[in-house]
């Protein structure tokens, strides 16, 4: 009996709608449909006003599409850091596409395979299958807006207080709303449908509508009542369905398009290999919106405004005047302004009536922070260069800033110190370091600029050069033809000066005799290994402000020195048995080794190398809290509130699971930070801050004789804590 309705299943498709009102429904979605693609048409048109990508984005799109599906579909993104979130917007995602796809399905059965064949596949077996999976899916997606809307209200305190920012508007509510009486309105009218009909045995498949019937006929309706209120429960539910997909490219929900191209066209080396500037002294960075690429435009489009950037960042936790989400949100909004044909006005500037101020972006850390928390991929960095960039051409830049830059130009390194005494460092040492420009060496060591001048980093560069000398590494290091790196004044707009550094750099290197390079600094390790490469000296040759002969640079095997070293340990060269240290210590993950480079596991692994406790912060690995001295920070003041330094200390000190005796680092900007942070957040008591090298060499002389080392363990690296 059942297998006999189950080949008859169906149901009408516009059931008690007569001829007249099937005409006006298809009227309406005609023009609902005609609306959305006018809408999305003028959005892509605008992007296609922006800039072309160095990045050729759309390379192996179908590669591209199927990574991106299996993002999006995961919610993997979303789901990272706020599990509830995540699968409740899973469900909605999931939940949506199915409905897209049934009413798509429906739509061809309907108006291309009866016309045609004048037979319907929606019945049956298929019809049974589509209804139970619509209806299982349907509730997914119900369920899920349903938390959705919990956070954002009823939590709106607690886990929901991302959500509202400067740009939270009525849009993003009734988009939300929408969505729900979307979900809700078509249940509505199944189960009235089901009442009307009297129940059809095999419509258990639709069990949610079934229920809702259920519900409606407790509640006094009856089979009659049903099918008079029918007609009108279905229009409301249609025109709200069809205002939906006009609706669309108007606003929020567009992002739902947008953030799906967005994450196709991400970049995955997006914030630690910036794109380069034109050698074209007259070409513009950030003078208007042209100036930005197509993909920067779509940002602010796929913008969801879920403000995961905004509570990652360490300038907006200070204090300091930025927000992540405001400022992509500006920056769209000033485009939508301009396409309705809004006023012309600066997109960055000193004070005024600017889109974004410049105080804004010279509070960014360039930590890399945002766009690691970013479900859609939006590359901050990407735009704030550009900005950043901008403010340079227009001299906009703080004054502490402008010494550094004339430093570099003058002295060829971040302090205006004499070249000559940039290996000072190595003077204390009772061996010496061999120089790459005359010996050839397995590893060419470029120090960096902190270590060789900043008396604090001269210790970590003197526990480094005694690590080299106790295993035996072939090393040499540059002298006084080791100039700065300019990791760090790329990342704050002066683009020639960098290419000017990173080309006198090259030309020394290729003097040179060594089969790899190791940096003791992670922002060195960063800018060589992802940046260096991908310069066209030979485009800035003509340009009177660089000074070198080179055309490009081929790179070579770069290396952050733990991870040499790591090598070094597991191998016995350092003769560590793994109890020498007894400490409780923590460990900071350095934005540009971290987030950056994804390596985590290398200090972490010397660290227990030397026997010490290694107790993680809450906020580790991608999660880590920047020390406040990227991207210019080291070298500016702000008001901060607290510093950066001073809250991770803090996250130090409070949150972790047993007292920390030593706070341990791997990167000689974090030192710098740290050691300023601990003063004035008053850690002194608490903790000492280390690096993972001092360690190491404490270790060493704690320890017996080296399994092979070519020093010899006595008084190892005494030296080396010695002040200047
Ligand atoms: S890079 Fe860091 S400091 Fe800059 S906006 Fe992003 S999270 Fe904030
Ligand atoms: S930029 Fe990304 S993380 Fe920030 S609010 Fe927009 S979607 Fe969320």
């Amino acid at each position: 009996m059942f297998l006999l309705q189950a080949t008859e299943a169906t149901r009408p498709t516009f059931w008690r709608i007569g001829p007249v009102g099937k005409a006006a429904f298809y009227y309406l979605a005609a023009v609902s449909i005609a609306v959305f693609l006018l809408g999305s048409y003028r959005r892509v048109r605008s992007y296609t006003q922006g800039a072309a990508d160095p990045q050729d984005r759309l390379a192996d799109l179908p590669g591209r599409t199927v990574a991106a599906a299996r993002t999006v579909l995961s919610n993997r993104t979303l789901r990272d850091g706020d599990l509830l979130a995540g699968l409740a917007h899973a469900f909605v995602v999931w939940g949506f596409l199915t409905l897209l796809i049934a009413t798509t399905i429906l739509g061809i059965d309907m108006d291309l395979y009866r016309p045609l064949t004048g037979d319907s596949f929606w019945v049956g077996d298929f019809y049974l299958s589509y209804s139970l999976v619509v209806d299982a899916m349907g509730l997914l997606f119900v369920v899920g807006l349903g938390v959705l809307l919990y956070r954002r209200y009823a939590a709106r305190d607690g886990a929901g207080a991302r959500l509202w920012g400067r740009h939270t508007a009525r849009e993003d509510d009734l988009f939300v709303w929408a969505l729900f009486f979307l979900g809700v309105g078509g249940y509505l009218t199944e189960g009235v449908r089901i009442l009307g009909q009297n129940y059809p045995d095999f419509e258990t498949v639709s069990f949610v509508g079934w229920f809702v019937a259920l519900v409606l006929e407790s509640a006094g309706m009856t089979p009659g009542m049903a099918v008079d209120a029918y007609p009108a429960v279905w229009w409301a539910h249609s025109i709200l369905a069809l205002a939906f997909i006009a609706a669309i490219p108007l606003g929020k929900p567009f992002h739902m398009l947008a953030s799906a191209a967005n994450v196709v066209a991400s970049d995955d080396d997006a914030g630690r290999r910036l794109p380069g500037v034109p050698a074209d002294l007259a070409a513009t960075n950030a003078d208007s919106l042209s100036d930005f690429t197509w993909k920067e435009l779509l940002d602010g489009d796929a913008c969801t405004k879920c403000g995961r950037c905004s509570s990652a960042c360490p300038a907006k936790a200070s204090g300091r005047p930025l927000d992540p989400r405001d400022v992509i949100l500006d920056l769209k909004s000033y485009r939508e302004s301009r396409d309705a044909g809004g006023e012309d006005v600066p997109i960055v500037a000193d004070g005024g009536t600017s889109v974004v101020d410049s105080e804004t972006m010279e509070s960014c850390l360039a930590c890399m922070a945002c766009m690691d928390a970013c479900p859609v991929e939006i590359e901050h960095l990407t735009s704030f260069t550009r900005m950043n960039r901008q403010l340079v051409d227009q001299g906009d830049v703080d004054r502490s800033v402008q010494d550094v830059f004339q430093n570099v130009m003058q002295q060829g390194n971040t302090f205006g110190e004499s070249a000559r005494t940039r290996a000072d460092w190595s003077d204390q040492l009772d061996f010496d370091v061999a120089d790459a420009r005359e010996t050839e060496v397995e590893y060419l060591w470029y120090v960096g600029d902190y270590p060789s001048y900043d008396d604090r980093n001269k210790k970590v560069a003197r526990s480094l050069a005694h690590i080299f000398e106790h295993a035996g590494v072939e090393y040499g290091i540059l002298y006084d033809d080791e100039v700065y790196d300019g990791n760090d004044i790329r990342r704050i707009g002066e683009e020639f000066l960098y290419v000017d550094q990173a080309g006198t750099l090259v030309e020394s290197f290729e003097d040179c005799e060594f089969e790899k390079i190791v940096c003791t600094d992670p922002h060195s390790f960063n800018t060589f290994e992802n940046e260096y490469p991908e310069v066209d000296f030979a485009e800035f040759a003509d340009d009177p402000m660089v000074d070198f002969d080179v055309d490009d640079w081929d790179g070579a095997p770069v290396f952050h020195w733990t991870q040499v070293v790591e090598d070094l340990v597991s191998e016995g060269r350092l003769g560590l048995r793994g109890d020498e240290l007894d400490y409780t210590v923590t460990y900071h993950d350095p934005c540009h080794l971290g987030r950056y480079n994804d390596e985590y596991e290398a200090p972490r692994a010397l660290v227990e190398a030397t026997g010490c406790e290694l107790v993680e912060m809450p906020r580790n690995r991608a999660d880590s809290f920047c020390c406040g001295g990227g991207g210019g920070g080291l070298w500016m003041d702000f008001d901060d509130d607290p510093k950066p330094s001073e809250e991770r200390l803090r996250e130090a000190v409070e949150d972790t699971a047993s007292a920390v005796e030593k706070f341990v680092v791997a990167c000689p900007m974090c030192t710098t930070m740290f050691e300023d942070g601990r003063k004035t957040g008053g850690f002194e008591d608490d903790l000492a801050i280390v690096d993972v090298a001092e360690l190491l060499i404490e270790a060493v002389e704690a320890g017996g004789p080296a399994a092979g080392g070519a020093a010899g363990p006595a008084g190892v690296g005494s030296d080396a804590m010695a002040d200047d």
